[in-house]
């Protein structure tokens, strides 16, 4: 990449391998379940999550959408965290197009529910509230620095919404630096949810798309689903091709990005002006913050580093800034960022 892009893991180009995987993908038309690629990719997909079906999809937030429209109905209450990507980060599809109720919980430093509050936030059976149907989950969890949530949280997740006839769907856009983080097959957390989608086109690189997984009953609703939402795609195996190349190619060496990320957050702590929490630091991202004191404001740090280094960084309103790594980021771009960052804040 011509930049050292550390905005997020979204910028990743496809690997050559991808480019030449999708340049031979066998294909035929999707929406007739005819594209030998897509129902390759769909079949793998499947298997690593330990569901009994898959479903290709344009993006992560079409997975997570059309999974709330093949789960639930118009009226029906959604319990899901108020910082969570399905929650604040998908235009509100849930409602939008859905017409469902969020019920949105507080989560605490690694992004998890209060599991009493969850239990309370079920509405008793009475004609003042909406139905009770889903719970949304996220592993990792991108609002807490992508930190990977441990299995036994989605457990007890499981044990109310089982105690309710509740439905669990995940969003595990980053289910793979979750696991890989943990040391786990993916396949201990999902486990405990009906449904998850999860992004091909993040850390595994690939250009585009998502894979939604669960029963063959679920998902063959969801296929109608992804229809009603325009995302029939023809000879998608193009895209799938990548698919593939990024669930037997890119999921394992997810620990090189996680490695960056821990070396970049442990060098910016020891510069003055930082505010950084290592520790926490589990995944291919976290979030730091630029104190008060520095000599420098935040749109500045990031302006200077893109001038300096061609370093790229994503700042909010805040002070808070966040770092991601990936496939193109190395370990001589994570030493560059460093003296960079300690030479602007000296
Ligand atoms: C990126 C992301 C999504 C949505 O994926 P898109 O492909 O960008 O639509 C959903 N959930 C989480 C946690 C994400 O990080």
């Amino acid at each position: 990449m011509d930049r050292i892009d550390f905005r997020s893991d979204t910028v990743s180009w496809p690997t050559p391998a991808m480019r030449d995987a999708m340049a031979k993908a066998p294909v035929g038309d999707d929406v007739y379940g005819e594209d030998p690629t897509v129902n390759r990719l769909e079949a793998m997909a499947a298997e690593m999550m330990g569901k009994e079906a898959g479903l290709f999809v344009a993006s992560g937030t079409m997975g997570n959408l059309t999974a709330i429209l093949a789960h639930g109905r118009r009226g029906d209450g959604v319990i899901v965290g108020n910082d969570s990507h399905t929650f604040r980060s998908e235009a509100g599809g849930m409602a939008v197009l859905g017409g469902m109720v969020p019920n949105p919980l507080p989560t605490d430093i690694y992004g998890r529910m209060d599991l009493t509050a969850v239990q309370n936030a079920i509405y008793p059976d009475d004609p003042h509230y909406p139905n009770n149907r889903l719970i949304l989950v996220e592993n990792s969890y991108g609002a807490k620095g992508g930190y990977p949530i441990e299995p036994d949280y989605f457990q007890q997740i499981r044990a109310i919404a089982n105690r309710h006839g509740l439905i669990v769907h995940m969003d595990g856009a980053r289910i793979f630096n979750a696991a890989v983080s943990l040391n786990l097959d993916p396949r201990e957390i999902t486990q405990h949810v009906d449904s998850i989608t999860f992004c091909l086109s993040k850390g595994l690189c690939a250009p585009m798309g998502s894979v939604l997984c669960g029963s063959a009953e679920f998902i063959a609703q969801a296929r109608r689903a992804r229809k009603l939402v325009g995302g029939g795609m023809r000879q998608a195996g193009i895209l799938a091709a990548a698919g593939i190349v990024s669930l037997t190619e890119m999921v394992e060496r997810l620990a090189d990005d996680h490695a960056h990320a821990k070396m970049l957050a442990e060098g910016l702590v020891q510069i003055p002006g930082l505010v950084v929490q290592p520790e926490l630091v589990k995944t291919n991202m976290f979030f730091f913050e630029l104190a008060e004191s520095a000599p420098v404001t935040p749109a500045e740090f990031v302006q200077r580093l893109r001038d300096e280094a061609n370093i790229w960084l994503s700042h909010g309103y805040s002070r808070r800034l966040r770092a991601v790594t990936h496939y193109w980021i190395q370990a001589a771009d994570v030493a560059l960022f460093i003296k960079t960052a300690r030479a602007i804040l000296q």
